[in-house]
Protein backbone atom coordinates (compact mmCIF):
# COMPACT_ATOMS: atom_id res chain seq x y z
CA UNK A 1 0.00 0.00 0.00
CA UNK A 2 1.40 3.13 -0.88
CA UNK A 3 2.05 5.85 1.81
CA UNK A 4 0.43 9.07 1.20
CA UNK A 5 2.50 11.97 1.42
CA UNK A 6 1.20 14.45 3.90
CA UNK A 7 2.97 17.45 2.57
CA UNK A 8 1.91 16.08 -1.03
CA UNK A 9 -0.33 18.27 -3.81
CA UNK A 10 -3.53 18.40 -1.88
CA UNK A 11 -1.94 20.15 0.92
CA UNK A 12 -0.53 23.47 1.79
CA UNK A 13 2.77 24.21 1.27
CA UNK A 14 5.13 24.25 4.24
CA UNK A 15 7.57 26.12 5.19
CA UNK A 16 6.91 29.41 6.07
CA UNK A 17 6.26 29.53 9.46
CA UNK A 18 7.18 25.69 10.31
CA UNK A 19 9.55 25.72 13.18
CA UNK A 20 11.07 22.37 12.16
CA UNK A 21 12.40 24.11 8.76
CA UNK A 22 16.21 25.33 9.13
CA UNK A 23 17.19 29.54 10.41
CA UNK A 24 16.91 31.37 7.28
CA UNK A 25 14.01 29.45 5.26
CA UNK A 26 10.96 31.42 6.09
CA UNK A 27 12.78 34.82 5.38
CA UNK A 28 13.76 33.06 1.94
CA UNK A 29 10.21 31.97 1.25
CA UNK A 30 9.33 35.69 1.51
CA UNK A 31 11.97 37.02 -0.43
CA UNK A 32 10.90 34.48 -3.06
CA UNK A 33 7.68 35.14 -3.18
CA UNK A 34 8.41 39.33 -3.32
CA UNK A 35 10.38 38.36 -6.38
CA UNK A 36 10.63 40.32 -9.58
CA UNK A 37 14.16 39.12 -10.97
CA UNK A 38 13.25 38.33 -14.31
CA UNK A 39 9.69 38.87 -16.36
CA UNK A 40 8.03 35.46 -15.13
CA UNK A 41 6.70 37.39 -12.02
CA UNK A 42 4.37 38.95 -14.47
CA UNK A 43 2.37 36.14 -15.47
CA UNK A 44 2.23 33.59 -12.44
CA UNK A 45 -0.18 32.92 -10.69
CA UNK A 46 1.97 31.77 -7.52
CA UNK A 47 5.46 31.17 -6.86
CA UNK A 48 6.70 27.44 -6.64
CA UNK A 49 9.16 26.91 -3.96
CA UNK A 50 9.43 23.17 -1.88
CA UNK A 51 7.36 20.48 -0.67
CA UNK A 52 8.43 18.33 1.14
CA UNK A 53 10.40 17.56 4.68
CA UNK A 54 12.42 20.33 6.18
CA UNK A 55 15.08 17.66 6.80
CA UNK A 56 15.23 15.80 3.48
CA UNK A 57 17.77 13.36 2.86
CA UNK A 58 17.63 13.59 -0.80
CA UNK A 59 16.00 16.17 -2.58
CA UNK A 60 14.69 15.88 -6.07
CA UNK A 61 15.37 19.14 -8.59
CA UNK A 62 12.82 19.52 -11.24
CA UNK A 63 13.17 22.61 -13.83
CA UNK A 64 10.17 25.21 -13.59
CA UNK A 65 6.31 24.72 -12.77
CA UNK A 66 3.91 23.99 -15.03
CA UNK A 67 0.50 24.83 -15.18
CA UNK A 68 -1.33 22.95 -11.93
CA UNK A 69 1.99 23.90 -9.84
CA UNK A 70 1.40 27.41 -10.96
CA UNK A 71 -2.15 27.34 -9.79
CA UNK A 72 -1.64 25.80 -6.67
CA UNK A 73 2.05 26.96 -5.34
CA UNK A 74 3.44 23.45 -5.02
CA UNK A 75 5.76 21.74 -7.30
CA UNK A 76 5.24 18.60 -9.16
CA UNK A 77 1.75 19.05 -8.55
CA UNK A 78 0.26 17.40 -12.03
CA UNK A 79 0.85 14.16 -13.75
CA UNK A 80 4.47 14.17 -13.59
CA UNK A 81 4.51 14.82 -9.54
CA UNK A 82 2.12 12.36 -9.36
CA UNK A 83 4.60 10.07 -11.24
CA UNK A 84 7.21 10.74 -9.35
CA UNK A 85 5.38 10.20 -5.61
CA UNK A 86 4.93 6.75 -7.15
CA UNK A 87 8.55 6.26 -8.04
CA UNK A 88 9.57 7.78 -4.89
CA UNK A 89 7.41 5.41 -2.76
CA UNK A 90 8.89 2.43 -4.83
CA UNK A 91 12.59 3.35 -3.55
CA UNK A 92 11.32 3.11 -0.36
CA UNK A 93 11.86 6.88 0.75
CA UNK A 94 9.29 8.01 3.27
CA UNK A 95 7.85 11.42 3.29
CA UNK A 96 10.20 12.76 5.80
CA UNK A 97 13.29 11.59 3.94
CA UNK A 98 12.85 13.90 0.61
CA UNK A 99 11.81 17.30 -0.77
CA UNK A 100 11.07 18.52 -3.98
CA UNK A 101 11.85 22.05 -6.08
CA UNK A 102 12.74 22.98 -9.13
CA UNK A 103 15.68 25.39 -10.92
CA UNK A 104 13.19 28.24 -11.14
CA UNK A 105 9.72 29.22 -8.99
CA UNK A 106 7.83 30.70 -11.07
CA UNK A 107 5.48 29.28 -14.35
CA UNK A 108 7.46 29.72 -18.05
CA UNK A 109 4.27 30.94 -20.00
CA UNK A 110 3.78 28.07 -22.64
CA UNK A 111 6.25 25.75 -20.26
CA UNK A 112 9.36 27.54 -22.45
CA UNK A 113 12.04 27.28 -20.62
CA UNK A 114 14.09 30.93 -20.73
CA UNK A 115 17.46 30.57 -19.79
CA UNK A 116 17.65 34.16 -18.49
CA UNK A 117 15.13 33.37 -15.76
CA UNK A 118 16.96 30.64 -14.99
CA UNK A 119 20.44 32.66 -13.87
CA UNK A 120 18.31 35.27 -12.43
CA UNK A 121 16.81 32.38 -9.64
CA UNK A 122 19.51 30.53 -9.29
CA UNK A 123 20.61 32.17 -5.89
CA UNK A 124 17.02 30.71 -4.83
CA UNK A 125 17.94 27.37 -5.52
CA UNK A 126 21.69 27.53 -4.04
CA UNK A 127 20.19 29.04 -0.90
CA UNK A 128 17.49 26.01 -0.61
CA UNK A 129 20.07 23.30 -1.31
CA UNK A 130 22.66 25.07 1.44
CA UNK A 131 19.49 25.26 3.98
CA UNK A 132 18.02 21.86 3.60
CA UNK A 133 21.58 20.49 3.54
CA UNK A 134 20.27 17.15 2.19
CA UNK A 135 23.06 14.00 1.80
CA UNK A 136 22.10 13.37 -1.85
CA UNK A 137 20.15 15.27 -4.30
CA UNK A 138 18.36 13.68 -7.39
CA UNK A 139 17.99 16.00 -10.64
CA UNK A 140 15.04 15.40 -12.71
CA UNK A 141 15.62 16.57 -16.36
CA UNK A 142 18.42 17.85 -18.69
CA UNK A 143 18.43 21.03 -17.51
CA UNK A 144 18.25 20.21 -14.05
CA UNK A 145 21.17 17.95 -14.49
CA UNK A 146 23.02 20.78 -16.72
CA UNK A 147 22.52 23.28 -14.00
CA UNK A 148 23.54 21.39 -11.28
CA UNK A 149 26.27 19.19 -12.64
CA UNK A 150 27.46 21.43 -15.81
CA UNK A 151 30.51 18.33 -16.22
CA UNK A 152 27.85 15.94 -16.91
CA UNK A 153 27.76 14.21 -20.02
CA UNK A 154 23.92 14.84 -21.91
CA UNK A 155 21.09 13.18 -19.55
CA UNK A 156 20.71 10.32 -21.53
CA UNK A 157 24.14 9.21 -20.77
CA UNK A 158 24.58 10.33 -17.05
CA UNK A 159 20.80 9.00 -15.88
CA UNK A 160 20.67 5.88 -13.67
CA UNK A 161 24.28 6.71 -12.85
CA UNK A 162 25.70 7.92 -9.48
CA UNK A 163 27.84 10.70 -9.52
CA UNK A 164 29.40 13.43 -7.12
CA UNK A 165 29.53 17.09 -7.41
CA UNK A 166 31.03 18.70 -4.90
CA UNK A 167 31.54 15.83 -2.33
CA UNK A 168 27.59 15.33 -2.53
CA UNK A 169 26.01 12.43 -4.69
CA UNK A 170 23.84 13.17 -7.17
CA UNK A 171 21.97 10.88 -9.06
CA UNK A 172 20.26 12.22 -12.71
CA UNK A 173 17.21 10.72 -13.55
CA UNK A 174 14.55 11.70 -16.84
CA UNK A 175 12.12 14.35 -16.02
CA UNK A 176 9.08 11.95 -14.96
CA UNK A 177 7.11 13.42 -18.01
CA UNK A 178 9.22 11.42 -20.06
CA UNK A 179 7.44 7.91 -19.39
CA UNK A 180 3.91 9.63 -19.48
CA UNK A 181 4.82 11.39 -22.95
CA UNK A 182 6.61 8.56 -24.56
CA UNK A 183 6.34 4.96 -23.98
CA UNK A 184 9.29 4.07 -25.19
CA UNK A 185 10.91 5.70 -21.69
CA UNK A 186 9.13 3.86 -19.44
CA UNK A 187 11.59 0.93 -19.50
CA UNK A 188 14.24 3.05 -19.39
CA UNK A 189 12.94 5.58 -16.32
CA UNK A 190 12.08 1.96 -14.44
CA UNK A 191 15.60 0.83 -15.29
CA UNK A 192 17.48 4.19 -13.92
CA UNK A 193 14.81 4.17 -10.80
CA UNK A 194 16.00 0.46 -9.77
CA UNK A 195 19.42 1.96 -9.88
CA UNK A 196 18.79 4.96 -8.05
CA UNK A 197 16.66 2.39 -5.24
CA UNK A 198 20.55 0.94 -5.22
CA UNK A 199 22.42 3.63 -4.87
CA UNK A 200 20.68 5.16 -1.89
CA UNK A 201 22.69 3.64 0.75
CA UNK A 202 25.50 5.13 -0.58
CA UNK A 203 23.46 8.32 -1.57
CA UNK A 204 22.23 8.33 2.00
CA UNK A 205 25.56 8.33 4.05
CA UNK A 206 26.63 10.89 6.66
CA UNK A 207 28.06 13.34 4.59
CA UNK A 208 31.00 15.71 6.88
CA UNK A 209 30.19 19.49 7.74
CA UNK A 210 27.50 20.94 10.52
CA UNK A 211 24.07 20.01 10.05
CA UNK A 212 21.94 22.86 9.06
CA UNK A 213 20.53 25.07 12.01
CA UNK A 214 16.52 25.07 12.89
CA UNK A 215 14.59 27.93 13.61
CA UNK A 216 12.79 27.67 16.86
CA UNK A 217 9.92 30.24 15.17
CA UNK A 218 8.95 31.71 12.38
CA UNK A 219 9.88 35.32 13.88
CA UNK A 220 12.86 34.40 15.38
CA UNK A 221 13.98 33.00 12.02
CA UNK A 222 17.70 35.33 11.02
CA UNK A 223 17.49 36.97 8.09
CA UNK A 224 18.55 33.75 5.08
CA UNK A 225 21.61 36.10 4.25
CA UNK A 226 22.90 35.19 7.67
CA UNK A 227 22.97 31.39 7.16
CA UNK A 228 23.72 30.20 3.71
CA UNK A 229 26.38 29.55 1.27
CA UNK A 230 27.58 31.16 -1.62
CA UNK A 231 25.44 30.03 -5.03
CA UNK A 232 27.39 27.52 -6.33
CA UNK A 233 27.12 25.29 -3.29
CA UNK A 234 27.01 22.56 -4.56
S1 LIG B 1 11.49 32.86 -11.85
FE1 LIG B 1 12.78 33.23 -10.05
S2 LIG B 1 13.96 35.08 -10.59
FE2 LIG B 1 12.16 34.99 -11.97
S3 LIG B 1 10.58 36.23 -10.92
FE3 LIG B 1 10.27 34.06 -10.37
S4 LIG B 1 11.38 33.84 -8.41
FE4 LIG B 1 12.13 35.71 -9.39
Amino acid sequence: MPRRDPLGPSETPRGRADPEFPVGWAELEREIAECRRCPLHRSRTHVVTYRGSPRPAVLFVGEAPGAVEDRLGVPFAGRSGKRLDRAIDEIGLGPSEYGILNLIKCRPPGNRFPIPSERACRPFLDRQIALLGPRGIVTLGARALAALDPGAPAVLTAAGTLRSVGGRPLFPLLHPAAPLHAPRWRERWARDLEALRRALPKMLRPRRGPAPRRARSDHRAVPARNGVASPGAL
